[in-house]
């Protein structure tokens, strides 16, 4: 098959916990995304004052970038330690406050109103609670996400977004029989049968 061995691997909510509590963070980068540089007119399209998802957000330098320039940030991330030191390293104060809709999850935002980080599990939003996206920046996150929620995970991502959106989705293209991931390899055929 297209995926190989990762088709059943499996990694749980607390072992991505586990692995901000240990500092196993390879994946989160100080510098923007070159390839975020790179597309930005893709993603803007012309448009200023966007709506921009970040699913699987981390603490992720490029949320801080767009709503810098002025663009409304959201992101969601499982783990509170990634989501607080995302506020404290770039020194943004913020408020915290439970998300009714989603038992035990905690919306944090900069005091400035435009990030707002949600503490919880992806698979628990909908677009009744935090509306629909202009724009998306799907960096380790779809390849973050276990080959047999890929289905769920899009179905979501989907229904999320406004009609005239721009999804950047960035892949890890390599050979997934001699690395177990994440990232998973997601290969292009796969990303046109989720997409369409
Ligand atoms: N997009 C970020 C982080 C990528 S790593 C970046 O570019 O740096 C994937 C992140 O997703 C991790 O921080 C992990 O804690 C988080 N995560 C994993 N499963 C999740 C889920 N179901 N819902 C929300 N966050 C999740």
């Amino acid at each position: 098959s297209d995926i190989g061995s990762q088709k059943e691997r499996v990694v749980t909510e607390e072992e991505w916990l586990q692995k901000w509590e240990v500092g196993n963070i390879g994946f989160h980068k100080e510098q923007g995304h070159p390839l975020l540089q790179k597309y930005l007119d893709v993603l803007l399209n012309g448009r200023s004052g966007l709506r921009i998802f970040f699913p699987l957000c981390g603490k992720a330098v490029e949320m801080k970038w767009l709503a810098d320039m002025g663009h409304s940030v959201v992101g969601v991330e499982v783990s509170e330690q990634a989501v607080k030191e995302f506020f404290s390293e770039h020194s943004l104060p913020y408020c915290e406050e439970p998300v009714t809709e989603i038992s035990g999850a905690k919306m944090f935002q900069s005091t400035s109103g435009d990030i707002s980080l949600y503490c919880c599990s992806i698979y628990d939003l909908s677009s009744s609670i935090v509306g629909k996206f202009d724009g998306v920046w799907d960096r380790g996150a779809l390849v973050a996400v276990n080959p047999c929620d890929r289905q769920r995970y899009a179905s979501l991502m989907i229904s999320l977004v406004e009609k005239n959106s721009s999804y950047l989705l960035v892949t890890v293209s390599y050979d997934p029989n001699k690395h177990k991931g994440p990232p998973f390899y997601v290969p292009e055929s796969k990303i046109k049968s989720l997409f369409g």
